[in-house]
């Protein structure tokens, strides 16, 4: 996607076209100025000899070494915009043939990378969020406005660390899920955080971006987020890629994927 000050001089339906228009070109000039095969995007198939840089670089970042977050080298495809934890995602979709035809698939703050997959590969696909242009419907994921046992699966990337309530999130994500289903939840943590870092008093953008890193975080994960998951109802499995793909598809060598199911 384009950058943030434009984004906001633009109206919001044409983003994912703009968008589009700003990531070719920059996929073209970075093809020549990064030519090679050292990295392999999944989601776009282009090569490079490295992705581009991308993340903020706030000093809570670094200190808290996140994984998910923070500026790293090597991260964002020039091409189509992918980032480690989308080709995480894409790869871990693909390599488990998770994905059926007819099967009922709820995208949440859907990833243009992952959502061209899903709807190939899926019949009956829902992609869900607050505000954003790419999904059709607008959702509350603390009142998920869907039956009990409703979706074969979910995908809900870097979502919970801006929700309050993520209990009660994580609580909905399980009600919808039928038993047996599956859902990837990704977020951004510290892995040298034992307990999670919240501070509901912590408001404003300036003050979350000192404490969490971001303007519209609410909390830092720790190493206890899978114990939240649990916690909501979930059977939890922590997958690892191994290393030959995270260096042919550019991961981060610290990122499972968090796979749970109900
Ligand atoms: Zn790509």
């Amino acid at each position: 996607m384009f950058p943030h000050q434009l984004q906001r001089l633009i109206p919001r339906k044409l983003h994912p076209i703009l968008g589009d228009v700003y990531n070719r070109s920059r996929g073209y000039l970075h093809r020549l100025i990064s030519r090679g095969n050292e990295v392999t995007c999944p989601c776009c198939k282009h090569r490079f000899r490295r992705f581009l840089a991308h993340g903020h670089p706030y000093p809570i970042l670094a200190e808290m070494q996140m994984v998910g977050g923070g500026y790293r080298l090597n991260a964002e495809c020039a091409w189509c915009g992918s980032l480690e934890r989308e080709r995480l995602v894409y790869l871990f979709l693909e390599q488990r043939a998770l994905l059926h035809a007819g099967m009922k698939l709820l995208h949440i703050a859907p990833e243009k990378s992952l959502q061209k997959l899903l709807q190939q590969q899926s019949t009956d696909y829902y992609s869900a969020d607050l505000n954003s242009p790419l999904a059709r419907l607008t959702m509350d994921i603390t009142k998920i406005d869907f039956p009990n046992g409703y979706f074969d699966a979910i995908i809900c990337n870097h979502v919970l660390e801006h929700i309050p309530d993520d209990l009660q999130a994580m609580r909905e994500l399980y009600r919808v899920l039928k038993p047996g289903g599956w859902a990837i939840l990704q977020v951004p943590y510290s892995p040298i955080l034992e307990q999670t870092l919240e501070d509901p008093s912590v408001t404003s953008a300036r003050d979350r971006i000192r404490v969490f890193g971001q303007r519209d975080h609410v909390r830092i994960y720790g190493l206890d987020y899978g114990h939240r998951l649990e916690q909501a109802g979930f059977t939890l499995t922590r997958e690892m890629p191994d290393q030959e793909t995270i260096s042919r598809y550019g991961l981060d060598t610290r990122e499972p994927v968090w796979f749970v199911r109900k």
